[in-house]
């Protein structure tokens, strides 16, 4: 459903080098990723994957931070999200953390929002970890949603006046 035109299409692709176990090892640089957890207080910056290896103890500190901060349930991080978020920081140039304003959900949590907010699909990747919301404070956000969207990795949701954007590894779309 993409309405990009194919050529940039295949240069999202080739921008992104971190779809197969084949193209990360081809990048043996450690990735690091920080984040500042706007609900938790919390701030986290590690190196999360070297080529094509993740780092468990990182990923598991990862999950820890971005855990359901509403009732502590802890969820599994997409890796693939990760690189998604660590691309998209490169691409952007920004100096700063990613700030966290929903990583995992639980199924409790996510039912509850969804009752509350039209905004919040019963269905939310939220819930296997594939989907975060987050903004950055040397970014305009539109320029995060832009470069979310020229990734073509996932969905990438744009909520202005909340101040966030969703990026997730879904299917390819946006709203
Ligand atoms: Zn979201």
């Amino acid at each position: 459903m993409s309405t990009l035109p194919r050529r940039r299409f295949v240069a999202a692709l080739a921008a992104a080098p971190w779809l197969t176990q084949a193209a990360r090892a081809a990048h043996p640089e450690p990735r690091v990723l920080s984040f500042a957890h706007l609900h938790t207080g919390e701030r986290l910056e590690l190196e999360y994957a070297r080529g094509a290896d993740y780092l468990p103890d990182a990923l598991a500190a990862v999950n820890h931070l971005l855990r359901d901060f509403r009732n502590g349930e802890v969820g599994t991080m997409d890796p693939a999200l990760l690189d998604l978020l660590y691309t998209l920081h490169g691409r952007l140039g920004s100096r700063r953390p990613f700030e966290i304003i929903s990583g995992y959900r639980s199924p409790a949590t996510n039912r509850m929002l969804h009752e509350r907010s039209s905004g919040v699909a019963s269905g939310s990747l939220h819930m296997s970890g594939r989907a975060i919301d987050v903004r950055l404070a040397d970014v305009p956000l539109e320029r995060v949603r832009d470069a979310a969207l020229g990734l073509g990795g996932g969905g990438v949701g744009y909520y202005a006046a909340s101040n966030f954007v969703h990026v997730d590894t879904g299917r390819v779309r946006r709203w």
